[in-house]
């Protein structure tokens, strides 16, 4: 594989071709080649270094006018709307499409789909502007102390793709564009940036290209990336070159108010509810001393940074207790608003804390937000400073304010959780005080006891491990179903599908293609094979009785008692409608109960595993804490309130990005990954998935829903056992069945039966005891 400085170092050989804009020679910046780190940079003024080696030199100097977080986007929108960009809404910060990242990291990553090894661009506008926040965890320890580390940040992705549409635009046109940004609208002036040449390119070098990033006073404000190569054993262009541009919003922000740190430009409001709570008096002067100079602290773990903020107070003259009263509080309130914001984006688009996958690193967010406060001896609920945050971001995100009291609910129920296990875990990890974590013991503290590293050096606890353990040991792994069918297939085409645009057949005739044992290939088929969780049909193909039915890649195996054709044989197949019809019901069910789940409980609901049978199904959905009774009646309510309504249950194909427009990002359930069509099930005005599943027509259909139990199977998910059609009404009669045997039995009317067996019990009660008198006297 190729590396990223050999495809640098061979464009770095004409770095006219590949960094060179018109707008360099109109307005006169001049190459130059770093002379510490060799990098080449376009600037105006002489230099001999490029900025990444420059302190900031905004912080205190008022460069443009000061915006705020709200100001500064509707400038920003202003100006690209008027520059022929569709704005669109953000992407949600958990990337349930994507199959292996639990969270969206770049604003890019929104319009690529990866299928078959290859990767395809899908965008619903060209040219765009999208407000995409982005988390990224890799830097925690950082965030409130260094004065600019966010959790989550707004990435505003500037993006254009070249497929021959005549607004789209590439190097000079782009450089240009954001060039008039910067001086125009923000009137930073010309001469006070530089652009310094690099390369950026997909871990895998699917896609790269070189990259532009313009820096003013040493703060990088924008990276123009052009993507306009791929990798295959040798340097090959793209099909479409896409110009990938990340704007820093929060940075921006911060650039124009030029305040000591980004958390003070980004939410201020909320700073200040917080510190005024809180009864923390700011040192103005203090602060701004040790914040202008924490550029300084960018190190891997805490031991190294402890000592170089030690040393930086030194350096500055700063009092160590000075630290500890007057500067130390103002990290922790940094940190609990930085980590806070990053658990509303995350909860307001159907994310759940957990001991796993992505919810492993809300739940290690916020412990670490209840340690610091703990530590300073601050006292406030996390529910107040999501509102605040809710009221100073709603203009840019309203979801964060409508999804508000879910957030509020989480943020609660996390708080009790946490205090329930505080115990436990500070005694795990006191066990390690003196000791030294290795990368394995590690690895179990966090799969067993869900303790992060992270918290073990917050204990003081010495930890040895490399820097992206946490992304490396929670990788999101594509959920695959089990395919221990091992055959070979080359050459056999794809099997024509019959199911889903002819649901009614049941009788059809197809020609044999193949037979390995008992295992049949037609050339065309309307059994459904095991998918989705959902069973497969059964029947006969000719009068060979169909056990199982598999898909395989994208050919369709069908497992039979006795092969009575030959290859080639064109046969009669017939499926059994009734088996089908159950599955179908059941299915539906399993749509609604998810539907009904998520309103009666909360936002956070989303499916997380199903299993469609003929006895009963299984809805495992992502919840805290098992359901009450209470629960459980309003959502089987709910449920068959639905089917009495009769709603039609309508099934389309859409193109991935329209499904996402028209209907959100939630019918991504159960680990549904997007294709470029994707197949919609919609239960008319009541729930939209994303399934691949077989369904019926109307909810009357469904006759009746029941869950018969439900029960936790991990931290953050539950298990719901239903029954539905005639199932249900079967169970029912059972019921009622045995209602009446015990009436009878008894001898009451079936309503006198829970106060009659009362009666039973406690004159059975006052037996015993009298018996247990009885013996004591004798
Ligand atoms: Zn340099
Ligand atoms: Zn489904």
């Amino acid at each position: 594989m190729i590396t990223k400085n050999e495809i640098l170092n061979e464009f770095k050989k004409n770095p006219e071709k590949f960094w060179k804009v018109k707008i360099f020679d109109e307005e006169g910046f001049k190459r130059k080649v770093c002379k510490i780190c060799g990098k080449g940079f376009w600037s105006i003024e002489e230099l001999e270094v490029c900025p990444e080696h420059k302190p900031y030199e905004f912080i205190e100097k008022k460069v443009t006018k000061s915006l705020d977080y709200v100001k500064a986007w509707k400038l920003f929108q202003k100006f690209f709307e008027e520059n022929e960009h569709e704005v669109i809404s953000r992407y949600p910060v958990i990337s349930r499409w994507h199959p292996q990242l639990f969270f969206t990291i770049a604003s890019i990553q929104d319009f690529q789909r990866i299928e078959g090894g290859k990767l395809f661009f899908e965008y619903p506008a060209n040219p765009l502007i999208v407000p995409q926040v982005c988390l990224r965890f890799n830097d925690v320890e950082n965030v409130g102390v260094s004065g600019r580390h966010l959790t989550s940040f707004q990435m505003t992705g500037q993006h254009s793709f070249n497929d021959g549409s005549p607004k789209a635009y590439w190097k000079d046109e782009c450089i240009k564009l954001n060039f008039d940004f910067l001086t125009s609208v923000l009137k930073i002036p010309k001469d006070k940036i530089v652009y310094v040449e690099d390369l950026w390119a997909m871990p895998d070098f699917s896609a790269f290209g070189p990259c532009i990033e313009a820096y003013t006073l040493g703060l990088e404000l924008v990276n123009n990336v052009f993507m306009e190569f791929s990798y295959r054993n040798k340097i090959v262009p793209l099909e479409i070159k896409v110009v990938d541009v990340g704007w820093g919003h929060d940075r921006l922000v911060w650039f124009t108010q030029g305040v000591p740190t980004v958390y003070d430009a980004i939410f201020p409001l909320t700073l200040k509810n917080f510190l005024k709570r809180v009864g923390i008096e700011k040192d103005k002067e203090l602060l701004k001393v040790y914040f202008a100079n924490t550029s300084k602290l960018d190190v891997e773990n805490v031991l190294d940074l402890k000592e170089a903020q030690i040393n930086l107070i030194k350096e500055l003259g700063i009092d160590e207790k000075d630290f500890e009263t007057k500067i130390f509080p103002f990290e922790v309130a940094y940190a609990v608003c930085d980590h806070v914001r990053t658990v509303c984006f995350a909860v307001a688009d159907g994310a759940l804390p957990s001991n796993t996958g992505a919810g492993f690193f809300l739940r290690t967010l916020l412990r670490r937000v209840w340690n610091l406060m703990e530590k300073v001896g601050m006292e406030i609920e996390l529910e107040k400073v999501a509102e605040w945050l809710a009221l100073e971001f709603h203009k840019v995100f309203p979801e964060l304010k409508e999804y508000l009291k879910d957030v509020q609910t989480i943020l609660n129920v996390e708080k009790r959780k946490f205090e329930e296990s505080k115990k436990r875990i500070s005694k795990i990890i006191e066990s390690w005080i003196s000791k030294e974590v290795s990368e394995e013991e590690a690895k179990k503290l966090y799969q067993t006891h869900g303790i992060s590293p992270l918290l073990l050096k917050e204990y003081g606890v010495k930890v040895k491990v490399s820097k992206d353990f946490l992304e490396r040991i929670s990788q999101k792994r594509l959920k695959v179903e089990k395919e221990e069918l091992e055959f070979d297939l080359s050459g056999i085409p794809a099997t024509k599908i019959l199911y889903y645009e002819e649901p009614e057949v049941y009788e059809f005739k197809a020609k044999v293609l193949k037979m390995f044992g008992d295992w049949v290939i037609l050339d065309k088929t309307a059994f459904f094979p095991f998918q989705g969780g959902q069973h497969w049909d059964e029947g006969y193909i000719k009068d060979s009785k169909v056990l199982e039915v598999r898909k395989v890649g994208n050919v369709i195996l069908h497992k039979v008692d006795t092969i009575k054709f030959e290859e080639g044989e064109e046969v009669e197949c017939k499926i059994d409608r009734e088996r089908r019809n159950v599955l179908k019901i059941n299915h539906d069910a399993i749509h609604l109960i998810n539907g009904a789940a998520r309103k009666v409980l909360g936002n956070w609901v989303n499916q997380h595993g199903s299993e469609v049978g003929i006895e009963k199904s299984r809805l495992d959905i992502t919840h805290f804490e098992n359901l009450s009774e209470e629960q459980i009646e309003k959502i089987e309510k709910l449920a068959n309130q639905i089917i009495e309504k009769n709603l039609n249950i309508k099934k389309f194909w859409l193109e991935r990005n329209k499904a996402e427009k028209t209907y959100g990002f939630r019918i991504y359930q159960g680990g549904y990954v997007p294709s470029k069509m994707v197949r919609i099930v919609e239960i008319e005005g009541f729930d939209v998935e994303a399934c691949s599943g077989t369904h019926g027509n109307s909810t009357k259909d469904i006759k009746l829903v029941k869950i018969l139990k439900t029960k936790k199977i991990a931290d953050d998910t539950i298990r719901i056992e239903i029954v539905a059609g005639e199932k249900a009404l079967e169970y029912l009669k059972e019921r009622e069945k045995l209602l009446k045997e015990i009436a009878e039995k008894l001898r009451v009317d079936e309503k006198e039966v829970p106060q009659k067996i009362e009666e039973i019990f406690n004159e059975w009660k006052s037996l015993r005891k009298r018996l247990k008198d009885v013996r004591r006297t004798i």
